[in-house]
C-alpha cells in the first residue's frame, strides 16, 4: 500500500496503511535530521509556499525546515503584509499564487474548511497546517510518531485528551487517527469545553481528571483556545488549573509509564505544571517538536511523488 492522496487536508480521508507508510518514512527522516549533514534532495526543483493566516511558531518553522532540508525552494508569504489586508478574497490570493506554479502549498487559516476550498482551486498539492477547529493533520501524525516511538506500538493504547476539546483541531485530528489505529480515546474536561457532536465521536467522556486518567498510557494536554471562545467557558484560570491542570498528583492515577504530551504553545500553571512539562522521564513534548520536522518531510515527500506520477512538478 502506498500513499494515494493528492493533498493532505485531514486525517479523515487517510487509510490506516497510508498512516503507517507516512510514519515509517518519517522514521527515516528522524535519522537524517540527527546527522550533521541533513540534506536529501527529494524536493529539488519544486517550489513550496507557506501561507499562514494565523499565528504559528512550531508548525511554520518546521514546514520551512522540512522543505529546505529536502531541497525545495521555500517561500514564506507574510499574510499580514499581503493583499488580503487590502480586501482580496482567499480564492483570488490562491489563484494568484497558483499562477506562479508552486508545487506544494502549506496553508493555515482561522476558518474550518477554508483549506479544503482552496485545494479545489489550485493545481498543486495542498497541506493543511490547521484550519479553525476542524483539522491539523500533521500535528496528529507527529503525535502518532511520538507515541509509536515511546510506546513501541500505535494500537491498543488508552489515550486521554484533556482540556479544551471543543475548540481544538488537534483533538479532532488525534481522535480520528487514534481510532483508525484501534486505540481507546477518553476525553477529559469541563462539560462547557466538550464539542456538541460528542456522541458521534466514539469516545469515553469524563469531567474528573483522576477518574479519566486511571490506567491511561498517554496523556495529551491542550491549551485553552481563547481566540476561539466567545464567552466565559471557565470560571477562572486558577480554578481551571486546580480541577484540570496536569500535576504530578493527578498524573499518578495514570499508568506508571504514561507519557505526557502537549502540542504547544503551552501555558504553564494553566493546563500543565511547569516542572512536569520539563520532566524528561515523563514528558515527550520536545520529542513532539523533533518529530514534527520529520513528519512534515515525509508528508511533502509522499505528495511530491504523487505529483510526479501525475506528470506535474519537476519530472
Ligand atoms: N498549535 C496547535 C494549533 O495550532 C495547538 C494550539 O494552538 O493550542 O492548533
Amino acid at each position: 500500500m502506498t500513499f494515494r492522496q493528492r493533498h493532505l487536508l485531514g486525517i479523515e480521508p487517510l487509510h490506516p496503511l497510508e498512516i503507517t507508510t507516512l510514519l515509517d518514512l518519517a522514521d527515516t527522516y528522524v535519522d537524517l535530521n540527527r546527522r550533521a549533514q541533513k540534506h536529501a534532495d527529494v524536493l529539488a526543483g519544486l517550489t513550496q509556499i507557506n501561507m499562514f493566516f494565523e499565528a504559528s511558531t512550531r508548525t511554520q518553522a518546521s514546514f520551512e525546515l522540512a522543505g529546505k532540508r529536502l531541497g525545495a525552494d521555500v517561500m514564506n508569504m507574510s499574510m499580514q503584509a499581503s493583499s488580503i489586508k487590502k480586501g482580496e478574497t482567499l480564492i483570488d490570493t490562491a489563484l494568484t499564487l497558483n499562477a506562479m506554479h508552486p508545487d506544494l502549498l502549506v496553508v493555515r487559516h482561522p476558518h474550518s474548511g477554508a483549506v479544503d476550498l482552496l485545494a479545489q482551486k489550485v493545481n498543486c498539492a495542498v497541506l493543511n497546517a490547521g484550519d479553525g477547529r476542524h483539522e491539523h493533520p500533521t500535528q496528529a501524525l507527529l503525535d502518532a510518531l511520538t507515541i509509536r516511538r515511546a510506546k513501541g506500538r500505535l494500537h491498543r493504547l488508552n489515550v486521554a485528551i484533556c482540556g479544551d476539546i471543543a475548540h481544538s483541531r488537534v483533538a479532532r485530528s488525534n481522535i480520528l487517527l487514534l481510532h483508525k489505529m484501534e486505540n481507546r480515546v477518553r476525553l477529559i474536561g469541563p462539560p462547557t469545553l466538550m464539542p456538541s457532536e460528542i456522541g458521534e465521536l466514539g469516545v469515553e467522556v469524563y469531567d474528573d481528571m483522576r477518574d479519566g486518567l486511571a490506567g491511561c498510557d498517554v496523556v495529551m494536554m491542550l491549551r485553552l483556545q481563547r481566540e476561539r471562545m466567545d464567552g466565559g467557558f471557565i470560571p477562572s484560570e486558577r480554578e481551571y488549573y486546580h480541577r484540570y491542570g496536569l500535576d504530578p498528583e493527578k498524573l499518578s492515577h495514570a499508568a506508571d509509564d504514561a507519557i505526557v504530551m502537549h502540542p504547544g504553545p503551552m501555558n504553564r500553571g494553566v493546563e500543565i505544571d511547569g516542572i512536569l512539562a520539563d520532566d524528561i522521564n515523563r514528558s515527550v513534548i520536545q520529542e513532539q517538536v523533533e518529530m514534527g520536522v520529520a513528519v512534515r518531510m515525509a508528508a511533502m515527500d509522499l505528495l511530491a511523488r504523487n505529483l510526479r506520477a501525475e506528470g506535474l512538478g519537476a519530472a
